[in-house]
C-alpha cells in the first residue's frame, strides 16, 4: 500500500512539465519556469501532492484550477500560502464538493476501490481542513513562469466555470475536462450541448498541436477536436446508451458516442461520445 508521499506517479513530459497521476484516473500538470511553478489543478487531495511538488521544484508556487469539481479541486487545502485561481462561475460548485459532507462521501467511494488511501491517510484533517480561499481568473490572463508562458481560455460547457491553459511555447492546450473522449454535460452545473459546441469551435481557433487532458495519460492529436464537433453536432440521444455510474446515480444521462465509430472503443479517442441528460439537449 502506498504512503501519502508516494502516492502520485510522475511522468515527465519534457524538461520543466510534468504530468501526474493519482489512482483515482485524474491527472495534474505542473509547470516549472525560470521564475515560479504552476500547478494545473489538485485533485481529491488524498495523497501529499505538496509533497510531490516539492521534490519537483522550490519555485514559488501558483496553483490553477481548471474547474471548481471533486476531482480537480479537493485537494487546494494543501496549498494554504499560495495563490489559487479558479473562474468565479465555478465557485459554488467548488464550495460544495469541499464540504464536509462531500468530502466524507469522496473517502467512503475510494475505501471500496482496489487502491484504497494512503496508509498514513489522516481523515479527520481531510475531512476538516478549511476551503481554501480562490482568486478569480479571466479570459486573457496570463502567467509568466519564465520560459514557459500561459494563456488562460474561457472554455465553458462541462461547467460555467470551466477555463483551459494555452501554453504558447509549444502550442498545447490544456483543456481540463473542458473537452473530451468521454464528456460529461449532465451534473448540475453543465451548460447546454450548443455552449460546448461553441466551446469547442473556439477552441479549434486556438490552432494548437496538441490536446493534454485531466483523464488521459498522453496528450491527443489537436485535430481530435474535429471528431468532437462532429459528435456534438450530430449527437442522437434517442439512440443513446444509458449511463450508469457510481458518483452520481441521481442523475440521469445516456452516452451518446460518434457515429460511425467503433463502438467497441467508446470513450476512446477513436470513439468520443458526450454523456448527456434530456435537459442540456
Ligand atoms: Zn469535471
Amino acid at each position: 500500500m502506498k504512503t501519502s508521499n508516494d502516492y502520485y506517479n510522475i511522468i515527465q513530459v519534457k524538461e520543466g512539465v510534468y504530468h501526474i497521476g493519482s489512482a483515482e484516473g485524474v491527472f495534474m500538470d505542473l509547470f516549472v519556469g525560470s521564475k515560479q511553478a504552476l500547478l494545473w489543478d489538485t485533485g481529491y487531495g488524498f495523497g501529499n501532492l505538496r509533497h510531490t511538488v516539492e521534490t519537483l521544484t522550490d519555485k514559488p508556487l501558483i496553483v490553477v484550477n481548471s474547474h471548481g469539481h471533486l476531482d480537480h479541486a479537493c485537494g487546494n487545502f494543501q496549498f494554504k500560502d499560495c495563490p489559487v485561481y479558479m473562474h468565479l462561475k465555478d465557485k459554488s460548485s467548488y464550495e460544495y464538493f469541499n464540504s464536509k459532507d462531500a468530502r466524507r462521501d469522496n473517502i467512503e467511494r475510494v475505501k471500496n476501490t482496489e487502491e484504497g488511501l494512503p496508509s498514513d491517510f489522516d481523515e479527520e484533517y481531510y475531512i476538516h481542513a478549511p476551503i481554501k480561499d480562490t482568486i478569480e481568473i479571466n479570459e486573457g490572463d496570463q502567467f509568466d513562469l519564465g520560459g514557459i508562458t500561459l494563456t488562460v481560455k474561457e472554455v465553458p460547457g462541462h461547467t460555467a466555470g470551466s477555463i483551459g491553459l494555452i501554453y504558447e511555447e509549444e502550442q498545447w492546450f490544456y483543456a481540463g475536462d473542458a473537452m473530451n473522449p468521454f464528456v460529461w454535460l449532465f451534473l448540475p452545473d453543465a451548460q447546454p450541448l450548443s455552449v460546448y459546441l461553441e466551446t469547442l469551435e473556439k477552441a479549434k481557433t486556438f490552432a494548437c498541436k496538441k490536446l493534454c487532458i485531466s483523464h488521459h495519460a498522453e496528450a491527443l492529436d489537436y485535430a481530435i477536436l474535429d471528431s468532437f464537433i462532429r459528435c456534438a453536432k450530430e449527437l442522437d440521444y434517442a439512440s443513446g446508451i444509458p449511463f450508469e455510474n457510481m458518483l452520481f446515480p441521481q442523475y440521469i444521462a445516456r452516452i451518446c458516442p460518434l457515429k460511425g465509430a467503433d463502438q467497441s472503443l467508446i470513450g476512446q479517442p477513436e470513439c468520443p461520445a458526450v454523456v448527456i441528460s434530456e435537459d442540456r439537449l
